[in-house]
């Protein structure tokens, strides 16, 4: 239980995996559990050295243990996973290489839970969520280029579909966000959506 095989792709930057192979069943870190009798209620965290050290206290039953590594590793996962990624960079360019508008300003966002992305109009400023670090680049890079099309298209109507479908993988990555949202709600674009 306290061990995950150590495989590191955070440095494969032209990664493309299937569909099906998410970065969730990779894991940059090690993992150590410590049951601790001094622990009363919480679970803490700590990764060092390519170790996350997790503490449990030791009445916690074994399901929830599990519960709480993998609640605990997805986390860490995704702050390291922002780190690998240049927002900025990615999305010049895919401005570029699809002949979309530059964002004025692109950054991650960590309170952003109910959405995949946002675009403000009126700044030309982009929101991506953290949630997204964790994905594969070419599912990042889609919710990307999703807003920057509504930079130039504010609505989901035909022309901005069009639009988006210059990213070749759009329909894939679409696919993937519908399944990774699927436990919230069934509608595909509550997630990556615009403000005015
Ligand atoms: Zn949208």
């Amino acid at each position: 239980m306290n061990t995950r095989p150590k495989i590191n792709t955070l440095q494969l930057p032209g990664f493309e995996p299937s569909v099906a192979d998410t970065i969730d069943s990779v894991q940059p870190f090690r993992v150590e559990v410590l049951r601790s009798k001094r622990r009363k209620s919480t679970v803490g965290a700590q990764l060092i050295g390519g170790v996350l050290h997790i503490t449990v206290p030791s009445w916690m039953s074994r399901i929830e243990e599990a519960e709480w590594v993998e609640k605990m590793s997805a986390s860490f996962r995704r702050q390291l996973s922002t780190d690998r990624i240049d927002l900025r960079a990615r999305a010049l360019a895919l401005s570029r290489r699809h002949d979309l508008p530059r964002p004025r300003e692109i950054r991650w966002d960590d309170a952003m839970t109910a959405r995949w992305a946002t675009c403000t109009l009126d700044t030309g400023a982009i929101r991506i969520s953290t949630r997204l670090a964790a994905f594969p680049n070419w599912v990042i890079d889609y919710v990307i280029v999703h807003e920057l099309c509504h930079m130039e298209v504010a609505g989901h109507g035909p022309d901005f579909w069009q639009l988006v479908n210059r990213y070749p993988k759009a329909e894939r990555a679409v696919g993937y966000l519908i399944a990774k949202s699927g436990e919230r709600d069934g509608d595909e674009f509550a997630d990556a959506d615009f403000s005015a």
